[in-house]
């Protein structure tokens, strides 16, 4: 195995030598720039001192030990780790997009604030709202600022008692905390045992305290709610707003819309749904958009059109406020631009349509070899459940450390927290056929491994440049630099 030092400093030796400059030809001078006391060096700095090679090889390593979609199959559920196509890296790399500075006056970026504004005006087709604003930062990000209009909303018609946000039992755990962070009283509403939301629970639950219900469609568990449009009426016959959580949009791209469903607020993940890199904690979007009757709550500034060319408009007094310093992820909104004007709207719905096709093609190669809690159709993604190799002693979180050996990343465990043991499964559709299939294998041949040789599962991985960590130590005992 590759004996790799993962610290520059340990690679160090006195006097040697990564670069060579040319020979200065500015004159020397005495001149001595005045550094306060305390500032000035005794010493010189302690750098790592180590040859051009060396530090290339040390990168390149680095760079191996880590696992992305370009790696390999990245099945993360949810996440959408779709391939990023590089096309979207050249326009956002272009001059007037890279370079360019918030404070500019507006007359000297007339094509960045273009760009947004027609990205605006097809998030608002796709998702079939009447106003988007590009500011939020993430998912999360968005699902707060939407629900602060839910809140400016209700307030504006007086309706200062609705303080209940209702969220499905099956939901990530963005959205409860969303609300709570908006000032909500959180209301979980259980699933039924297909999986979907429980009408009755619903109907039980809601009252004149009714702010909104987030849902996720498909939810969580990759399945349709089939009942939205019911759904829909029982909050809006209460007075309350329906809030779309856009991460599984994907889905259903080109295919209908949450306005279509009946939502009055959506969030989307462009760093999902619209390929742009993510993972590692790396920036994304999160726009949200509304219908008519709560298009004055966006936050300000907008990017409007006018006779005079594009403007940032903040004359707009119901407004929650800004969200975000300046307008947004620039970098992320140029990708997602980019990636709907490559497919257009015939190419977004083959992206549904595959995504669907693959996740349901993985599921009945699975289907033999593991516990499946809803063995129907599903959307874009899929639960398995690590329930019968458990009694065996092999955990789902063992099944997923094996994956790494495999040369997979793992699916997201233990989310929905409504199934024990859960594995969700998203291929995405910009996988092929092949990799599908061998991914199954592999998965198929742990199931055979946690029944004939647990130990192999229970130790893994085994081939991975650092084997299982001590995780509950890892929280505990932080250590975050050399
Ligand atoms: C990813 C995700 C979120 C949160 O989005 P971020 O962009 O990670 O903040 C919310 N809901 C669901 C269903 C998600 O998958």
């Amino acid at each position: 195995m590759r004996k790799t030092k993962n610290v520059i400093f340990e690679l160090s030796r006195p006097g040697r030598v990564g670069y060579s400059l040319p020979k200065s030809d500015v004159p020397k001078t005495d001149f001595k720039a005045k550094l306060p006391e305390h500032l000035d060096r005794k010493q010189p700095a302690e750098l790592p001192e180590i040859s051009e090679l060396q530090l290339m090889r040390h990168y390149t390593n680095l760079s191996q030990d880590n696992f992305g979609v370009e790696n390999g199959f990245y099945p993360l559920g949810s996440c959408t780790m779709k391939y990023n196509p590089k096309i979207n890296e050249v326009t956002a790399c272009l001059d007037g997009f890279a370079n360019i500075h918030p404070y500019q006056p507006v007359e000297t970026v007339q094509g960045a604030l273009q760009l947004m504004h027609e990205l605006q005006e097809d998030l608002a087709v796709i998702t079939g709202m009447d106003g988007v604003s590009l500011q939020p930062a993430a998912g999360a990000h968005g699902e707060w600022t939407g629900l602060m209009m839910v809140r400016a909303y209700h307030e504006k018609n007086g309706d200062l008692q609705r303080t209940k946000v209702f969220v499905p039992d099956s939901a990530h755990g963005t959205n409860p905390s969303s609300a709570h962070i908006a000032g909500f009283d959180v209301v979980s509403i259980p699933s039924t045992a297909e999986g979907l939301v429980d009408l009755e629970a619903l109907r039980n639950a809601v009252d004149d305290q009714t702010a909104a219900l987030m849902l996720t469609n498909p939810n969580t568990l990759g399945l349709f709610e089939r009942d939205i449009v019911q759904i829909a009426e029982i909050i809006h016959g209460a007075g309350g707003l329906l809030y779309y959580d856009g991460a599984n949009l994907n889905a259903i791209l080109s295919k209908t819309t949450p306005g279509t469903m009946g939502f009055d607020i959506v969030h989307l993940n462009l760093h999902k749904t619209f390929s742009t890199p993510h993972g590692g904690g790396g920036p994304g979007a999160g726009p949200v958009g509304v219908r008519a009757h709560l298009r004055e709550f966006l936050p300000i500034p907008r990017v409007e059109k006018t006779e005079e060319g594009y403007v940032l408009n903040s004359d707009h007094p119901a407004s929650i406020g800004p969200v975000k310093g300046y307008y947004g992820n620039f970098g992320v909104l140029v990708r997602a631009y980019t990636y709907i004007r490559t497919m257009g709207p015939v190419g977004l719905r083959k992206v549904s349509e595959s995504a669907v096709l693959h996740a349901n093609y993985l599921r009945k190669l699975l289907e033999n070899d593991f516990d499946t809690p809803y063995p129907v159709i599903c959307k874009h993604e899929f639960v398995l459940s690590g329930n019968r190799q458990k009694k065996g002693g092999v955990r789902t979180l063992d099944m997923a450390k094996r994956l790494l050996d495999y040369g997979y990343y793992a699916p997201t465990v233990y989310f929905p927290l409504i199934v024990e043991e859960a594995l969700m499964i998203e291929p995405t559709e910009t996988e092929s056929k092949e990799t599908l299939d061998d991914f199954a294998d592999a998965l198929i041949a742990i199931a055979r491994e946690a029944a004939e040789t647990p130990e192999t599962v229970t130790q893994a991985p085994h081939h991975t440049s650092v084997r299982r960590l001590d995780e509950v130590r890892a929280a505990r005992v932080i250590k975050v630099k050399y």
